[in-house]
């Protein structure tokens, strides 16, 4: 509900864009599989069409799918372009575009803050995506300073594999080194609180 009415209030404001309206940031923050990236491109849909201008940026890190798509784990799709950093945003911004969106911010730096607060100065609406918490648990920078700036934030879920709650983490089944791992999405699943193993050098197994 509270997204559903965030969703349409921020809708209300794409009638008023391109009237020296003020920009604003949204984050869609949440645990893999949650449809982070499915409701960004929704709302990147509704901006086009509401003939807005849009572009999109994910990081370069993040080519699993496509180079030059941001792609939903339902095979939704939206162009956009790869960067090597936040600041590469800025560089490719056309004069014109009236809304952003950026997917997998975790795996940015914590430039991507200024980036945001810079564009949504300028007027633009920005919509950003990305996972709030590492597989350990803990909050995932640059996520918690973005949700900190935000004007608007929608926290997706996905559903625990082990009890079919509401899931807020994803957890790490197998044994990799480091914080992200990209491109290997069979090494997590989504867990509620209560199925979450939070120790980052204790992985889980299955049970069978
Ligand atoms: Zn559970």
């Amino acid at each position: 509900m509270v997204e559903r009415l965030t969703a349409e209030g921020n809708d209300e404001h794409l009638v008023k864009a391109g009237q020296n309206t003020t920009g604003w940031v949204e984050v869609i923050a949440g645990s893999m599989f949650s449809g982070k990236s499915e409701e960004l491109i929704r709302r990147l849909r509704r901006a086009k069409i509401a003939r807005l201008k849009v572009q999109v940026f994910k990081p370069e890190i993040d080519v699993r799918f496509s180079r030059d798509h941001i792609v939903s784990h339902s095979e939704m799709r939206h162009e956009s372009s790869a960067v090597r950093n936040a600041r590469e945003i800025l560089e490719l911004l056309d004069p014109s575009t009236e809304v952003v969106g950026i997917d997998e911010a975790q795996f940015f730096d914590n430039d991507l803050v200024d980036v945001v607060n810079e564009l949504a100065g300028r007027g633009v609406r920005v919509i950003v995506a990305g996972l709030d918490q590492d597989y350990t648990g803990r909050p995932f920078e640059p996520m918690p300073q973005l949700l900190a700036v935000a004007e608007y934030i929608t926290k997706t879920h996905a559903i625990c594999v082990r009890c079919g709650q509401p899931a807020n983490y994803s957890q790490r089944i197998v044994e990799v080194e480091g914080q992200v791992v990209v491109g290997a999405g069979d090494a997590y699943e989504a867990r509620c609180r209560r199925c979450f193993v939070p120790h980052a050098d204790a992985p889980t197994r299955h049970e069978d």
